[in-house]
């Protein structure tokens, strides 16, 4: 179903290679991933709407550096919750 992409003029925050990373998307993620080093991202599409109800002030939830934590986490350990 996912169509990868290159994204053009897009450097590899790993590597530093230009025009080689990749982008994809499903329903709630958009990844990037680079054919040169491995380097895998992903992001939320929607406006984490769960982090709006739960008014939690200790995570900070516009700079997006806890979901990136997440995501590498989620990366990490593909499918081996149990
Ligand atoms: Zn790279």
């Amino acid at each position: 179903m996912s169509v990868k992409r290159f994204i053009a003029g897009a450097v590899c925050p790993r590597c530093g290679d230009m025009d080689r990373l990749r982008t994809y998307r499903d329903d709630q993620r958009e990844y990037r991933e680079c054919v040169s080093c491995g380097y895998e991202d992903a992001m939320r599409l929607d406006g984490e709407p769960e982090a709006q109800e739960v008014e939690t002030r200790v995570t900070r939830p516009s700079t997006g550096l806890a979901a990136d934590e997440q995501v590498l986490q989620f990366v990490a350990n593909p499918k081996r919750k149990h």
